[in-house]
């Protein structure tokens, strides 16, 4: 099983135009530093993600694909559903606030390909998901209101974490400033009855574990306003990523370092005002980034599309066979909380 997972990250890496080393280099994998290349047009754009789920929501008669509202550039934010049944618990999964973390959009597209094969698609009988991908798409094409010429990546575009008025939309989510906020709380969050909701991102490169750079870093919901019996859940959600994570050997997954206790977040603020359990992933490098120590080199690619792939897997099939209330929160209180790298 192991093996077969390997491969799929060596075909997902050669796919995205990564050398053959790729997997040799996982968990370890090379920054930035300066010469790595980092080239963001093998990443989709807006409208390649577009025509994609258009694609398969036209194939797949399970989905539906719902636009939510636009951003401040008037690009229409989409919504994935698979609501199979109310009875079910409902995941739900926001890619890409910070424009600059597109992998984990990239992990998506593979994702919802699957729920349309056989593969996945018996998942869908135990539980609803919903997804934004690329929530903050202005950001992720570098069509903002502020300049971006110190960004280091290559390629057609910049990446940003803003949005095109240059507010973080993860520290929006009790003002709701912003359309894209506006939209994800209106017609996704006070719309549907959520249980679960993994919010993924990307951080720097130079955080570790053990003495090993993490792949990626996880933390439930610590606002005081948040009910315990909603961080057990997310503790508990948690939990499933952290053991199918490190199941790999490229997988080094800690606890996040830095998280504070703000509602304006959505690790946070989803948990105090709807009652969802959620956690926050950050995987390992960001796309583009001012800040070279950000950058991941492309070759990690693979691997890191790979850990969110698997995160979207393991956490809609234990809620959907309901392993997910056997998952052991105990494994918060020997996770390594993640440092910098000096
Ligand atoms: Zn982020």
């Amino acid at each position: 099983m192991k093996k077969a997972a390997s491969a799929v990250a060596l075909l997902g890496s050669l796919a995205l135009g990564a050398s053959l080393s790729a997997p040799a280099l996982a968990g370890e994998g090379p920054s930035y530093g300066g010469n790595e290349t980092v080239n963001t047009s093998i990443l989709a754009t807006y409208d390649e993600l577009v025509t994609f789920l258009k694609d398969q929501d036209a194939r797949q008669d399970a989905m539906t694909l719902e636009v939510i509202g636009q951003t401040v550039k008037g690009r229409d934010i989409h919504l994935v559903k698979y609501l199979t049944d109310p009875d079910n618990p409902t995941v739900l999964y926001i890619t890409q606030q910070h424009g600059n973390e597109q992998l984990t959009t990239e992990a998506t597209m593979e994702f919802i390909r699957s729920l349309g094969t056989g593969k996945n698609a018996g998942l869908l009988e135990g539980v609803n998901i919903l997804i934004v991908p690329m929530l903050n798409a202005d950001g992720a094409m570098g069509d903002v209101d502020f300049s971006l010429e110190d960004y280091l990546a290559a390629g057609d575009r910049h990446l940003t974490r803003y949005n095109a008025n240059e507010i973080d939309l993860n520290r929006d989510h009790v003002a709701q400033s912003q359309p894209e906020t506006q939209a994800l709380h209106s017609r996704v969050l006070a719309a549907h009855d959520i249980d679960y909701a993994v919010d993924l991102h990307h951080q720097g490169t130079d955080r570790e574990a053990d003495g090993r750079l993490v792949s990626g870093a996880i933390l439930y919901p610590t606002s005081p306003n948040v009910d315990p019996a909603v961080v057990e859940d997310s503790k508990r959600l948690g939990a499933v990523v952290h053991d199918a994570v490190n199941s790999y050997g490229w997988g080094h997954v800690a606890q996040y370092d830095v998280g504070g206790s703000a509602d304006t977040i959505a690790r946070n603020g989803l948990a105090s005002q709807y009652d969802i359990a959620t956690l926050l992933f950050e995987m390992r490098g960001m796309s583009d980034h001012e800040d070279p120590s950000r950058v991941l080199g492309q070759k990690s690619n693979g691997y890191l599309i790979r850990q969110t792939v698997v995160t979207l897997e393991a956490t809609a099939r234990a809620i959907a066979d309901g392993s997910i209330e056997n998952a052991d929160v105990a494994v918060w209180d020997t996770m390594p909380v993640q440092q910098s790298r000096d």
